[in-house]
């Protein structure tokens, strides 16, 4: 051992971090394996319409059950599997499960509704996004009206020709486009001068304080404002309680999502609990 010899702290720390990078290495390799085995499942939490209450839509979170960590969240692997093409392989899995449930739902004959989908910056330089999708809907038979694309601020920052080509490909297609964690740190406005998203995304950080701090809901009437002017509807994340959906309503906010409609569940829960016929 390294006791009694010089440098024995830097490699206590160094032992650290190697069981830091193997523990990684372990869940990059059970990932690749957990993609294949369909140990990857769908929650959805469910989108209404803040003023008639009915359900528009449902968003695709991705879980994962590990056979010995059991339900592992996407905030444990997401950020793994963006340091590796992986990320593709999963994002691409997402998007096909995500268009065969709404359009098997769709079969059934329950009301037709949107599915949004979770697309990483790394899986959008890595992918042909554009051609995947439409692979993607014509596989599964989905319309391109039911379909939403989300994206972060942080993504359109990097102010891409091929992003914004992308973009455009995908609203030409009848793809709605939606801009996620508004607000929260990479604000540039730029962007939205050039191109026109369907959705902006109030930041569930900004929902949570807005009645109790005043700067924060006049952030969130600033937010519904400025999409409306620049011809794009508004959807609350994180909505908590019925407090806070009405003062959306007040503010004319049009979708919201949150524990309060719903946490997210899975696709039998959606059945049961929101879709109608
Ligand atoms: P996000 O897209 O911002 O998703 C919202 C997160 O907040 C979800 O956590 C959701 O369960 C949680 N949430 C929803 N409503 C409420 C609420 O009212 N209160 C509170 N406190 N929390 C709420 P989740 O499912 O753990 O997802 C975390 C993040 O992982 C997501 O953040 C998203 O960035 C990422 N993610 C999830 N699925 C995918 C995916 O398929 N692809 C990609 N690229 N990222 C994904």
């Amino acid at each position: 051992g390294a006791k009694g010899r010089g440098g024995n702290r830097v490699q206590f720390y160094g032992d650290i971090n190697q069981h830091v990078a193997e523990e990684r290495m372990e869940l990059e390799a059970d990932l690749k394996v957990a993609i294949k085995k369909g140990q990857l499942i769908l929650h959805y939490p469910p989108k209404i319409n803040v003023a008639t209450q009915e359900v528009m839509g449902v968003e695709a979170l991705v879980r994962w059950y590990h056979p010995k960590l059991g339900l592992v969240p996407p905030s444990k692997f997401i950020p793994i599997a963006e340091e590796t093409p992986l990320i593709s392989e999963l994002g691409e899995w997402v998007l096909r499960e995500s268009c065969r449930q709404n359009q098997a739902w769709q079969k059934q004959g329950y009301t037709p509704m949107k599915v949004s989908v979770n697309v990483s910056p790394q899986q959008f330089k890595l992918q042909n996004m554009l051609e995947l999708v439409q692979d993607v809907l014509q596989e599964t038979g989905m319309a391109p009206e039911y379909l939403v694309i989300e994206l972060t601020e942080r993504m359109l920052m990097d102010n891409s020709p091929e992003v914004s080509s992308v973009l455009k490909g995908l609203l030409e297609l009848g793809v709605s486009i939606a801009i996620g964690d508004f607000g929260t740190g990479y604000s540039s406005l730029a962007y939205l001068g050039k191109f026109e998203a369907t959705f902006l995304k109030i930041d569930q950080s900004f929902v949570s304080g807005m009645l109790t701090d005043k700067r924060l809901s006049n952030i969130v009437n600033a937010i519904i404002d400025l999409a409306h002017n620049l011809g794009m509807k508004v959807i609350a994340e994180g909505v908590e309680t019925s407090e806070q959906l009405d003062y959306l309503r007040g503010q004319g906010c049009d979708f919201a999502q949150g524990y309060f409609v719903s946490r997210p569940i899975d696709e039998r829960a959606i059945e049961d609990e929101f879709l109608t016929v």
